[in-house]
């Protein structure tokens, strides 16, 4: 079942720029599908996919493959409000994910089957083709054997990331999609969404609260824990 509750929890939405978010309703048939290209400790991409009001979410470890010989490992983690997919900017040092966030690759998805995309990924197997700027065609998701099983331990499933054999394609080139760095959507390298970012978050200083202002005017009516809606009142007074 979608849930921002564990988004919500790890990050502290007075520092950081990314979206609070809530859970999103469907527009259109199409389904959205983003991949970030985060800058944080490792390089990573983190492909999401819209499903039931929020973007299911994967940390891939390596530009994703278009060599259908290559398995790229692909970590589940949190779900991302469906807000999410237009970020692009930098989480500040020491927060959650810190570090440039990119939007290399956006555009829609669709399941392979008739099923439900839902019950596939319970399943641990999902089918699906992407149409986007760089990414194309069919792949797959494929859930590993979960490893480190322990009560009381948060479990974290490993995911097999594949391009299938189709015109897209690159057999025996592993790394065809590695030349694509900028953002799919502004052009922007890393360095020039990090130095822009800087520049935004040290002028921005003095206007935090109109920010804050502004934020919540938009956050008019998310779906909040009480927790939350408390401090939101405090803040506010
Ligand atoms: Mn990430």
């Amino acid at each position: 079942m979608a849930r921002l509750s564990t988004y919500h929890s790890k990050r502290n939405f007075d520092i950081t720029s990314e979206p609070r978010g809530r859970i999103g309703k469907a527009k259109g048939k199409a389904r959205r599908f983003v991949i970030q290209r985060h800058d944080a400790t490792r390089l990573h991409f983190d492909l999401r996919l819209e499903l039931e009001g929020v973007y299911k979410s994967w940390a891939v470890t390596k530009v994703p493959s278009t060599d259908p010989a290559v398995k790229r490992l692909a970590v589940e983690v949190e779900d991302h409000p469906l807000d999410y997919g237009t970020f692009e900017g930098t989480i500040p040092e020491g927060q959650y994910g810190g570090g440039t966030v990119q939007l290399w690759d956006f555009g829609t998805w669709r399941p392979q089957s008739d099923s439900r995309p839902a019950g596939d990924l319970e399943e641990g197997h999902l089918k699906f083709e992407l149409s986007g700027k760089r990414m194309h065609g069919g792949w797959a998701l494929v859930r590993m054997r979960d490893r480190d099983v322990r009560p009381g331990r948060r479990v974290r499933h490993n995911w097999l990331l594949i391009k299938e054999k189709d015109e897209f394609a690159t057999p025996g080139r592993e790394d065809a999609l590695a030349k694509e760095t900028t953002s799919a959507k502004t052009g922007r390298t890393l360095e020039e969404i990090a130095t822009r970012s800087r520049k935004t978050w040290n002028s921005n200083r003095e206007e935090t609260p109109k920010r804050r202002v502004r934020a919540a005017a938009k956050a008019a009516k998310p779906a909040r824990s009480k927790k939350n809606s408390s401090t939101r009142k405090t803040r506010r007074a």
